[in-house]
C-alpha cells in the first residue's frame, strides 16, 4: 500500500482536479489523502472568528462567498447533468451546515466541526468526480479512524484498529479517499492536526498500515535548502535522511508538517515529496539513509519567546536547571533552544500561552527578560563527518545580523541561532548566498 497525500493547490481548482484523477489511477493500492481547496481553511478560520465575535452579519456574508466558489467550481468540474446537482447538492448539505452556526453561542468545539468542512467538501467532490468517470474509488471517512488522544496525540493503536476494519470491508478494493488534517478527540468530537496538518494524517496512516512509501505532492518539486518565500534561487534536494526533514520541518518549513516524519522515520518508511504540476520529476527523497555531508539546507520559524533567567543561586549549583525546566513542564510548554552561562540560561518557547505564569514562577529563580517576536532559523546537514568547519561558515554570513542565541552540538545535523523577527529575511538571504 502507498499513501499519497495532495495538498490544497492539488486540489485548488476544476483542472486540477482533473488533473488528479489521471494521477491518482494505478494498479497498485493506494490511499489518497486530501487537503481542502487552496484557501477554503482560511476563509472557514475568518468565518470562525467572526461568529466568535458574534458578528452575524459579516459571518453570512464571508459564508455566501466561500459557498459561491463552491457552486462555480461545481459547475465547471462535472460534464453531466446528474453530477452537477449532486455537487450542488453537497455544497447545499456543507453550507447549511456552516449556516447554522449563526444562530448559536459559538466555542472552540464548533470553529474545529466548521473547519472540517473543507476536507469534507473537497474529498467528497472528488469522490463524486471519481464516480463521473467510472474509475472505482472508496470513499473512507476519516472521522471513523482517526483520532488524537488528551495529550493531541495520534491514538495509534485505535487507528490501525479502525482503519484496518475499514479497509477490510473492502478487500477486492485498490483506490481509497481520505480527508487529511481532521480527526477525532479522545471525547469523540471533531478535532484537527493543527494547520498543514495533512501531511502529518498521511504519515500516520502510512505508519499504522507499514505503507511501502508515503508521498506528499505539492505545489513545488521537492525540499528546497532554503524558504523560497523569502530566497531567491533556492533549489530541491534530491535526498535527505529522517533526521534533517524532521529538523527542517519542525523549524518551520511550510512544506510539511512539523510532526510529519517522525511516524515514517519509526517504521522506517521513506517519504517522497513529489510536484503535482511535474509528477514525472523524482522530487525529494526523505530515507533512513544519510546521504552527502557539510550544510544542507535552511528553514525558519518564526513567533519564538526568548526567557533569560539571571541567578546568583546558579553558580556551581546542581539541581537548579530541573527545578526551572520544571516549570515549563507544569505549564506544559515545550522548550526548543538552550544555551547556558555560569549565572544565567537562555531558553526560546513557541507557545506562549502560558507566559505570564511562567515568568511569575521564574521571577522566585532571579532575574527574567523576556524577549518577544524572536525567530529561530536552522541550519540542518551532516557536521560530524565534516572537518572544514561549518559553524564558522554561518557565523560569517550572519556577521551583520544581531545574534540573541546560538546553538551547536545538541545533534550532528543541527545549527541553530535566534535573531529578531525582523531580520529573519535577511539572515536566511545572507546564508543563501554565503552557503550555497
Ligand atoms: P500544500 O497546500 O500542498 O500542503 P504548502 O503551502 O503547505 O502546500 O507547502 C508548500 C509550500 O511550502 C511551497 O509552495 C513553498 O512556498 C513553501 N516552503 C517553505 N519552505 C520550503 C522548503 N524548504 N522547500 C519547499 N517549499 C517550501
Ligand atoms: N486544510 C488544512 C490547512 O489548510 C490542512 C492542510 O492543508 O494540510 O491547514
Ligand atoms: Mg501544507
Amino acid at each position: 500500500m502507498k499513501v499519497l497525500k495532495f495538498g490544497g493547490t492539488s486540489v485548488g481548482s476544476s483542472e486540477r482536479i482533473r488533473n488528479l484523477a489521471q494521477l491518482v489511477q494505478s494498479d497498485e493500492p493506494r490511499i489518497i489523502v486530501l487537503s481542502a481547496m487552496a484557501g477554503t481553511t482560511n476563509s472557514l478560520e475568518q468565518i470562525a472568528e467572526l461568529l466568535y465575535q458574534a458578528n452575524k452579519e459579516e459571518a453570512n456574508e464571508k459564508i455566501s462567498d466561500l459557498e459561491l466558489k463552491y457552486r462555480e467550481r461545481i459547475d465547471d468540474l462535472y460534464n453531466s447533468e446528474e453530477f452537477k446537482s449532486k455537487g450542488q447538492e453537497l455544497i447545499t448539505t456543507h453550507f447549511n451546515y456552516i449556516r447554522n452556526f449563526v444562530f448559536r453561542s459559538f466555542t472552540s468545539l464548533q470553529e474545529k466541526a466548521i473547519l472540517a468542512q473543507g476536507e469534507l467538501i473537497s474529498t467528497a467532490m472528488f469522490h463524486y468526480y471519481l464516480s463521473e468517470l467510472k474509475v472505482e474509488s472508496i470513499f473512507l471517512p476519516a472521522l471513523n479512524f482517526m483520532r488524537i488522544d488528551k495529550d493531541g496525540e495520534p491514538d495509534y493503536f485505535y487507528i490501525k484498529e479502525n482503519l484496518n476494519r475499514e479497509l477490510n470491508q473492502y478487500s477486492d478494493q485498490r483506490l481509497f479517499i481520505t480527508q487529511g488534517f481532521i480527526c477525532r478527540n479522545t471525547y469523540g468530537e471533531v478535532d484537527n492536526l493543527k494547520r498543514g496538518g495533512s501531511d502529518y494524517t498521511a504519515s500516520i496512516i502510512g505508519s499504522v498500515l507499514q505503507a511501502t512509501e508515503v508521498q506528499i505532492w505539492t505545489d513545488i518539486d521537492g525540499f528546497h535548502n532554503n524558504d523560497p518565500r523569502f530566497v531567491e534561487n533556492t533549489s530541491s534536494l534530491e535526498q535527505l535522511s529522517f533526521e534533517e526533514a524532521a529538523e527542517l520541518a519542525y523549524f518551520g518549513a511550510k512544506i510539511m508538517h512539523p510532526s510529519s516524519i517522525m511516524p515514517c522515520k519509526l517504521k522506517n518508511i521513506p517519504v517522497r515529496l513529489k510536484n503535482t504540476l511535474h509528477p514525472t520529476d523524482e522530487g525529494t527523497l526523505i530515507s533512513g539513509n544519510q546521504a552527502g555531508s557539510g550544510i544542507k539546507a535552511i528553514a525558519a520559524k518564526d513567533g519564538i519567546t526568548a526567557v533569560k533567567v539571571k541567578s546568583g543561586r546558579m553558580l556551581q549549583a546542581y539541581g537548579f536547571l530541573r527545578k526551572l525546566f520544571e516549570v515549563f513542564e507544569i505549564y506544559k510548554t515545550p522548550i526548543d533552544m538552550i544555551t547556558t552561562s555560569e549565572v544565567a540560561v537562555s531558553l526560546t518557547i513557541d507557545d506562549d500561552s502560558n507566559l505570564s505564569e511562567i515568568e511569575s514562577e521564574l521571577i522566585k529563580f532571579g532575574k527574567v527578560e523576556i524577549d518577544q517576536d524572536q525567530s529561530i532559523i536552522c541550519i540542518v546537514g551532516d557536521f560530524i563527518s565534516e572537518t572544514s568547519g561549518s559553524a564558522k561558515q554561518v557565523l560569517e554570513a550572519l556577521e551583520h545580523i544581531p545574534l540573541r542565541m546560538i546553538s551547536y552540538g545538541g545533534s550532528k545535523h543541527n545549527i541553530s541561532v535566534l535573531v529578531r523577527q525582523e531580520d529573519k529575511i535577511a539572515a536566511l538571504q545572507a546564508l543563501s548566498k554565503h552557503l550555497f
